[in-house]
């Protein structure tokens, strides 16, 4: 029997409101496939300052790196604002994405049609995207050395974009792989007509690509690709990118789909992999039971997906959200018009969990014929 052990780190803010839901649908998955799912429910940010002064505490690493897979919620809130930068609770956070290793970043964006009327798009324009960005994340210009002001009087400053071609072969192989399963097509995003980082990537996934010739490979210049992303969404399979530019289009794909609360994104490649909505601690709306959990729970989905290897179940969660928002369910952040029914964080999980249990019923019942 498959065993799954998750570290979940519920967080702050509305954090601990979504994770729960995620939680709910892993238990639910639990209970018809029987994975054997160990969970562990540690502090992190500033949930884990209140309580032991630090953001990241020892015990809550140490189960981290002991577990398959870790689901965060979200950390940070205007109360830590004031704390040096070193004792935030975003600072538990980078530590934590550090320690764990993971090096390619995985956003999935896809449109979905009973929500339209939320995206930034025309709905023709929206219709039928279903995008996943892999973002390098561990190189490039965030980390490259020299950095920093280069005189005392701060009127020069320096950063380095810094890539080897085993941090892009790797992160590449991640996109050709998952490109497998899906449409396959990889679309690599460079500036090779400025960058020789560029230059370098493009050699190297061009390289890789030998190993995957069933897979369509374009490569595309990052400002044509910002470009597109928002006139033509649909023509997107994989993206490839690195750091800063996954950084930019990633949110900018958000726009896709409309509200922060319906992304989910996925780090692995590391020791461990670590899911996580995309969405901050929003604490404009923590305590208030409104918060939209679906990016979280699509996170879970790609923990039974990257690291379960439950693509079936991740599916059946994914067209479980579908199937709740096509019947016209809404939390507050998705609420445009008319016609739709309201619903707290609570009951989108449950909506949520009633779909998918009802649908492997069905399938039960199929099966059993
Ligand atoms: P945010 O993502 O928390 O909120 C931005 C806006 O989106 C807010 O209006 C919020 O109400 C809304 N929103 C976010 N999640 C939602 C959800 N699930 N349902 C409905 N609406 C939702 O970003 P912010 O306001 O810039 O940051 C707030 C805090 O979160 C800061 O302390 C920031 O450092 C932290 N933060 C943490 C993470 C993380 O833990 N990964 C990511 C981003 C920001």
């Amino acid at each position: 029997m498959l065993k799954l052990k998750i570290a979940i780190l519920p967080g702050d803010g509305v954090g601990p409101e979504v994770t729960l839901e995620a939680l709910r649908i892993l238990r639910a998955v639990d209970e018809i496939t029987h994975v054997d799912l160990r969970v562990q429910e540690c502090y992190v940010g500033g949930a884990a300052i209140k309580k032991f002064g630090t953001p990241l505490p020892a015990e809550t690493l140490d189960a981290c790196l002991k577990s398959d897979a870790v689901l965060l919620g979200a950390v940070g809130g205007p109360e830590f604002d004031k704390l040096p930068p070193e004792q935030r609770p975003e600072t538990g956070l980078l530590k934590l994405r550090q320690a764990l290793g993971g090096f390619a970043n995985l956003r999935p964006v896809t449109s979905h049609p009973a929500i339209a009327d939320c995206s930034a798009l025309r709905p023709d324009l929206a219709a039928n995207a279903d995008v996943l960005i892999v973002r390098e994340l561990l190189g490039g210009i965030y980390f490259g050395e020299p950095r920093g002001f280069t005189n005392d009087e701060h009127t020069a400053a320096v950063d380095t974009m810094r890539y080897s071609e085993r941090e892009i072969e790797r992160v590449a192989r991640v996109a050709f792989d998952i490109a497998r399963k899906r449409r396959r097509k990889v679309t690599s995003v460079d500036k090779a007509n400025v960058l020789h980082t560029s230059r370098l990537w493009r050699s190297t996934v061009d390289r890789v690509a030998r190993d995957y010739p069933e897979i369509k490979l374009q490569h595309v210049y990052v400002d044509a690709c910002a470009m597109q992303l928002i006139s033509a969404p649909a023509s997107f399979d994989v993206i490839l990118t690195e750091n800063m530019f996954g950084d930019i289009l990633s949110d900018e794909a958000a726009a896709i789909v409309g509200s922060l609360g319906m992304l989910p994104s996925a780090t692995i490649g590391g020791e461990v992999d670590l899911y996580e909505p995309v969405h901050g601690s929003a604490p404009d709306i923590a305590g208030k039971g409104i918060a939209n959990p679906l990016g979280a729970i699509g996170a879970a989905a790609l923990l039974l997906r990257h690291t379960a290897g439950l693509e079936s179940e991740a599916l059946a969660i994914e067209l479980a959200i579908r199937k709740v928002l096509e019947a016209g369910y809404r939390t507050a952040d998705l609420n445009r018009g008319t016609g739709r029914q309201l619903v707290t964080t609570y009951e989108m999980g449950g909506l949520v969990e009633r779909a998918f249990m009802d649908a492997a019923e069905t399938r039960h019942a199929y099966h059993a014929v």
